[in-house]
């Protein structure tokens, strides 16, 4: 088949990006090695978080104010892009607004404060407030955190209808998208991609695999790391329960380093993410593997059963902020989103319709941020990695 791009992953990535390059216009293709929303965008927590995985102290620390406002910038208007697609494509995945992030040791009480009056100082952002411990009843049933910062700007959705909810506006806007089309390989300028059973051939490339990328494009995957993070879905709890564990119905978060993240869902499920490893392979059981963070932050839940459980692989970089570039002219990757892939990746799309239609500035700014190369490669990324999650992971434990 012919197209002007073919665009390799039908996750958020790929299909935001397929959407916003068919609205300019561009003959797309879709190759998708499993089913849409099969990656990580149909098994994530769902949270829609303002601004960069990185928080903007950091950002200013490390590039300045100017790099750090546009960051900034565009991690807001991430989040409305988010909106902005599920309002204008009427995609139904039960968006909702809010995220409360809990401090799990008093010691962090000091920077969540912080960083409220900063960012309402310097980027006149007023959507946060500090909650203080005694005031933390207000927004959750549970009595293990110590402070909170609830954000009114950040939203949260259902995952995977999101990704269909796009994957069906992409496929009205002219895409056409291939389930079961693993890409085996690819060469040239236009680019030939093939899969076991056919090929495309394309001006450009587009590669948006993340964390399922394997051995696909050794050049790129380098520079992130493949870790594996897991959920549960308890019973419908009656609105009684629910109510007492999410008395605001956001999303919310705690300042673990493997962090656990959760939401009810519209049927009123407690949607838990908790854990994480770093193997090939998932836990053998799930549901008890996730249970254990849930029952520490919600013990009246011991008797609730749990009806699903579920794995996904993301991909982080070692400074956690995302990886853009170009391998070659017309062949363009994104990825590395370190875990705030649903408003970043979405984003990503709008961007590289931009750059390809000839405005690289924003494509650009992203790509120019640095990231290092896992020590070893790919080859012995893992061991020394593995060695510092685990060191961390033990940690949030003690
Ligand atoms: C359990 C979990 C919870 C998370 N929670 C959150 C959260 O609450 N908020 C948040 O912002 N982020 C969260 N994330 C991260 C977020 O889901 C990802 O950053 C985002 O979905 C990445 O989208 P993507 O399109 O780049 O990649 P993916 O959705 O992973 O899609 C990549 C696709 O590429 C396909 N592919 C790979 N290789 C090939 C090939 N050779 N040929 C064809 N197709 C190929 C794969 O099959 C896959 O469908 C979470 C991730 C996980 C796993």
């Amino acid at each position: 088949m012919q197209a002007d791009i073919c665009i390799v992953g039908a996750g958020y990535t790929g299909l935001s990006s397929a959407l916003h390059l068919a609205e300019r216009g561009y003959k797309v293709i879709v190759l998708e090695a499993q089913t849409v929303g099969y990656g990580a965008s149909g098994r994530n927590g769902g949270h829609v978080g303002t601004g960069q995985r990185q928080d903007q102290m950091y950002l200013e620390q490390k590039f300045g104010h100017e790099i750090a406002s546009a960051l900034w910038d565009m991690g807001l208007e991430a989040v409305d892009t988010v909106q902005h697609l599920i309002k204008k494509h009427k995609i139904k995945c039960d968006l909702k607004h809010g995220n409360i992030h809990f401090a799990h040791r008093a010691k962090y009480n000091g920077e969540l404060e912080e960083e409220v009056s900063f960012l309402r100082d310097r980027y006149g952002f007023e959507q946060m407030d500090y909650v203080p411990k005694d005031k933390l009843s207000e927004v959750i049933g549970s009595d293990v955190f110590h402070s909170a910062v609830v954000d009114r700007a950040a939203k949260h959705l259902h995952p995977l209808n999101f990704a269909l909810g796009l994957a069906k506006a992409a496929v009205s806007a002219g895409v056409e998208i291939y389930e079961q089309s693993q890409v085996t390989s690819y060469a040239g300028s236009p680019v030939v991609i093939k899969t076991a059973r056919g090929q495309v051939t394309a001006s450009e490339m587009i590669l948006a695999c993340n964390g399922y990328i394997g051995k696909l494009e050794p050049k790129i995957n380098g520079r992130i790391m493949p870790i594996n993070n897991f959920m549960l879905a308890t019973e419908p709890l009656s609105e009684e329960l629910a109510a007492q564990v999410a008395p605001l119905d956001t999303s919310m978060s705690d300042s673990r380093f493997v962090i656990n993240y959760w939401k009810l869902s519209a049927d009123n499920r407690l949607l838990f993410g908790g854990g994480e490893n770093y193997r090939r392979g998932f836990p053998s059981d799930i549901k008890n593997f996730v249970r254990q963070y849930m029952l520490q932050i919600y013990p009246q839940l011991a008797d609730t059963k749990i009806d699903y459980g579920w794995g996904g692989t993301l991909a982080i970089t070692l400074n956690r902020l995302p990886h853009f570039g170009r391998l070659q002219d017309n062949i363009w990757y994104m990825q590395g989103y370190s875990g705030h892939g649903v408003p970043t990746a979405t984003f990503a799309g709008k961007l590289i319709a931009e750059a390809i239609s000839g405005k690289l500035e924003r494509f650009d700014l992203m790509a120019n941020l640095p990231t290092q190369k896992f020590p070893g490669g790919t080859l012995l990324r893992w061991p020394g990695m593995v060695a510092g999650m685990l060191y961390y992971a033990l940690r949030d434990r003690l």
